[in-house]
Order: C-alpha cells, then sequence, then structure tokens
C-alpha cells in the first residue's frame, strides 16, 4: 500500500514537472541521470518479482525481476522513466550488471532454499546493440554456479527491430550457452511473426495491451488467440502478460496458452515477500476458489 502510494504521488510529481514545460522536463532528466549513478552505488535499486504460471504444470515455474528505483526524494521512479534514460546517457551497461549480478543472486539463495525457479530477466536495446554482456552473463554463471537453462533473457520485439541483424548475433551468443530467450511486448513492435523465427527464440510475451481488456474486447480475443495459434505452430511458448481478471484467465486457458502472468496471479514484490507468495500459492486450488 505505501508502495501504491509513493508511486501515485511520483506519477503526480513527475506529471507536474512534465506539463511545466521541456527546459524543466530537460532538467529533470538531467538530474535524473545524476542521481542514478549514485542510485547504482547507494543502494537505491532494488529487485521485485512477478510469477509467471505454467498452464499446463498448474504451478509457478518462472519468475520475472523487475527493477524498482526509490529515491531518497522524489519516491519510487517508474522503470520506464529511467531504462530510456540510463540508455542515452551510457549507465545502460553497469545498470545491466547490477540488475544481472543482484537477481542471478536472489536465484542462488532461492535454489539453496531448495525453490526451483527460472528467472526472467529483461535485458535492454542498448545490450543488445553492444557485443560484451554475454560474457559478463556466462562468468557470473559460473562463479555463482548457475546452470544456463536457469535463465530467461526478455527483449522487447522493438528493441530487437532496431537493428535485427545485431540482435540476431547477440541473441544466438546467449542461445549457445543454452540461455532461453523471451520475445516481450509482442504485438507492439512491427515484426511478423516469420522475422520472428528466424531468432533463436523459446517464448513469446503477448503485449498486455492485447490482453488487459481481454474479457471486455472482442478484437483483443480474436488477435489472442489467432497469436498463440500461430506461435504454437511455429514451436513457440506462449506467455500472455497483464491477465487482470478470472474471466481473461479462464478465455486464455480456452485459448490454450502456455503461460499466464499479471496482477491477477500476483503483483511484483521484493524478494522476502514473493518466496512467502510463492510458499503459500496453489494455482488450482485459487482458481478453483474464485470459479466456485
Ligand atoms: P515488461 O518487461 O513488459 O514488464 C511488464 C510491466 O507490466 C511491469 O511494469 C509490470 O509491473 C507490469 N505489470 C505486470 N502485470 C500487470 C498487470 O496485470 N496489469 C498491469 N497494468 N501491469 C502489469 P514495470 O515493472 O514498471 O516495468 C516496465 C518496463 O520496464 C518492463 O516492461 C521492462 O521493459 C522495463 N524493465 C523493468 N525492469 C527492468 C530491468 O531490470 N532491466 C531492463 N533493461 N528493463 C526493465
Ligand atoms: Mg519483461
Ligand atoms: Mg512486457
Ligand atoms: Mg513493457
Amino acid at each position: 500500500a505505501d508502495i501504491a502510494l509513493n508511486a501515485a504521488k511520483a506519477k503526480e510529481l513527475s506529471a507536474s514537472i512534465y506539463e511545466q514545460g521541456s527546459e524543466e522536463k530537460h532538467l529533470h532528466q538531467i538530474r535524473l541521470v545524476d542521481d542514478l549513478k549514485i542510485a547504482i552505488s547507494e543502494d537505491q535499486l532494488t529487485m521485485f518479482y512477478q510469477p509467471k504460471v505454467d498452464l499446463h504444470q498448474k504451478r509457478v515455474t518462472q519468475v520475472e525481476s523487475l527493477i524498482r528505483w526509490f529515491h531518497p526524494e522524489l519516491g519510487f521512479i517508474a522503470p520506464d522513466e529511467f531504462i530510456g534514460l540510463a540508455e542515452q546517457s551510457g549507465l545502460m551497461p553497469s545498470l545491466s550488471r547490477w540488475v544481472i549480478r543482484n537477481v542471478l543472486n536472489d536465484c542462488m539463495d532461492w535454489k539453496s532454499q531448495g525453490f526451483e525457479l527460472v528467472m526472467a530477466v529483461n535485458i535492454s536495446a542498448y545490450d543488445l546493440a553492444h557485443d560484451d554482456l554475454p560474457d559478463y552473463v556466462f562468468g557470473l554463471l559460473k562463479e555463482l554456479k548457475l546452470k544456463p537453462d536457469d535463465l530467461i533473457l526478455e527483449v522487447t520485439e522493438s528493441a530487437v527491430m532496431q537493428d535485427p541483424k545485431q540482435a540476431l548475433m547477440i541473441l544466438t551468443r546467449f542461445r549457445e550457452q543454452g540461455i532461453k530467450l523471451a520475445i516481450d511486448d509482442y504485438g507492439t513492435g512491427y515484426s511478423s511473426l516469420s522475422q520472428l523465427k528466424s531468432l533463436p527464440v523459446d517464448e513469446l510475451k503477448i503485449d498486455m495491451s492485447f490482453v488487459l481488456k481481454l474479457d471486455q474486447n472482442k478484437d483483443d480475443q480474436a488477435i489472442v488467440q489467432s497469436t498463440i495459434e500461430m506461435g504454437h505452430c511455429l514451436g513457440l511458448n506462449i506467455v500472455a502478460e497483464g491477465v487482470e481478471s478470472r474471466e481473461s484467465w479462464a478465455l486464455l486457458e480456452g485459448y490454450g496458452c502456455d503461460k499466464l502472468q499479471g496482477y491477477y496471479i500476483s503483483k511484483p514484490q521484493n524478494s522476502a515477500n514473493f518466496i512467502q507468495w510463492f510458499k503459500d500459492y496453489d494455482v488450482v486450488n485459487e482458481y478453483s476458489q474464485e470459479l466456485s
């Protein structure tokens, strides 16, 4: 509740800043870039975790890591507000490394407590445009004694489309080592499924803009159902993100969707709260309770 409140406050604050005009906006962004440098070294960043439910196995098999920045003065700042700035200002290499190290540490920690979960990590267009992330990840997996298939990297469709050839090269290096790959926000980035098929991809995440109102919108239903069918024909695992209702869950299950993610299942939460939630969560029970 605290976080939601802070988020609302931060939104209000940044909305008022943006309304003041482009110069103020620019100054605000410069401040954020400066502050982000400090944030990386001073523990203002933390990772939150949101589960993906596997509908075939009826359990949580994967968890997506999502970065959170709690600014000492400005409160919560959403990743969509600072990831782009980090990309433009050259901070992305250190941010991505910070994320991957923290996330793999948590993964190792959970394993030692007996929780086996595949960790999904978002990587950005910047990471695809530069050649040095794969070796960093391989080195870290070795250091922490984790397996490549403990990890799935999520890259947005639009990040791939910025330079498909370069993206293919980087993604292939990850894939050759056994790291799985997901296309995030699918359906918003102007690629075709056949283009995607030329990438070494395992999982397709249908963008939440098609899923949020699935229970009310016939067009979304047609788009989602046919995307699932085409994806399956191409041998891809399909994930729906933005599942917010029991009705959407039921529709997606009917379409044969493989995995679900969304507030209806769980919001992103910090590591300790996520593990507590994970211990208590029972897909079959939760769902049938809601249905009855
Ligand atoms: P994404 O990877 O597509 O993540 C999904 C976003 O939707 C997350 O927002 C998540 O909190 C939110 N979400 C999940 N379920 C629901 C739902 O049922 N309803 C609604 N309305 N929203 C839902 P978040 O955490 O603000 O992240 C936004 C984006 O920022 C991410 O989109 C991802 O592209 C980027 N991002 C987040 N963490 C990282 C990171 O560690 N590294 C990089 N490079 N990018 C990140
Ligand atoms: Mg993602
Ligand atoms: Mg997404
Ligand atoms: Mg997104």
